[in-house]
């Protein structure tokens, strides 16, 4: 069975201090409820990911950070290496998110590569894929991500694969309000699973975890994740405060 996991995507929200605040609040929250069910990841922004490691050690959060430059040194003035979000005790990488592929022009040969930066360093990517509004308008949503994944993460190998979270985020629920239907988060999910086990084989399919992303909340967790193939979510928004975070994981129990 695929593991159960609630990441938050801070974006470029939140300084130092105030990302410290957060994650003591959400010890604090966690401390009170059930978590051994659920992988509780933070994602804040790199300058705070040193502090949020040492705030979240002996607790139940595990720090994510929301990029990764595929090359390991070397001219890339502004860029960080997997090594270096390793040595400072990140667990997780965003990978592929639509802010990224949209804003800065990530491209699926950039993405591939830094799958394998992550897994090479031992980290775990949470590959994020997901369709824009027209083309979910147009029914080719199933193409679009399959697509995505085909040329994004179909070079690895069986025993790689199995180390990547993938995060299905459609592109019209991120940030919107609009949320994707439980019903329309399960067929996405089911396909990615289906295709998944095409690939790699139903064993590895039913281990992958597949997360649902876009305007997810407390209000709206509980029905998005008791769906068959939804193993938990990426979570921006309402990432930034404890509460409604931990709202969110705890939708599952
Ligand atoms: C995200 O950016 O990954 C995301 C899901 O954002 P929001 O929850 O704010 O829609």
């Amino acid at each position: 069975m695929a593991r159960k996991i609630v990441a938050g995507n801070w974006k470029m929200n939140k300084t130092v201090n105030e990302g410290v605040q957060l994650v003591e609040e959400l010890k604090n929250e966690l401390a009170k409820v059930d978590t051994s069910d659920v992988t509780v990841v933070v994602s804040p922004p790199y300058v705070n990911l040193s502090e949020a490691v040492k705030t979240a050690q002996g607790s139940p959060v595990n720090v994510s950070a929301q990029n990764v430059h595929q090359e390991e040194s070397g001219a890339y003035t502004g860029e960080i290496s997997a090594q270096m979000l390793k040595s400072v005790g990140v667990g997780y990488v965003i990978i592929g998110h639509s802010e990224r592929r949209e804003y800065f022009g990530e491209n699926a040969t950039d993405i591939a590569k830094k799958v394998d930066a992550v897994i090479t360093q031992g980290l775990t990517p949470i590959y994020c894929c997901g369709e824009v509004k027209e083309e979910r308008e147009s029914g080719n949503q199933n193409e679009v991500v399959g697509g995505q994944i085909s040329s994004e993460l179909f070079h690895l190998s069986p025993e790689d694969f199995g180390k990547v979270v993938i995060a299905y985020e459609p592109v019209w629920a991120i940030g919107t309000g609009l949320t994707a239907s439980p019903d329309q988060a399960q067929d996405m999910h089911a396909f990615i699973r289906d295709f998944v086990s095409e690939k790699y084989g139903q064993e590895i399919a039913e281990e992958t975890s597949i997360l649902y992303g876009g305007s997810c909340k407390p209000s709206n967790a509980a029905e998005i994740f008791s769906k068959k193939d939804v193993d938990g979510g990426l979570i921006g928004g309402a990432s930034l405060k404890a509460e409604d975070f931990v709202g969110i994981i705890t939708a599952f129990n």
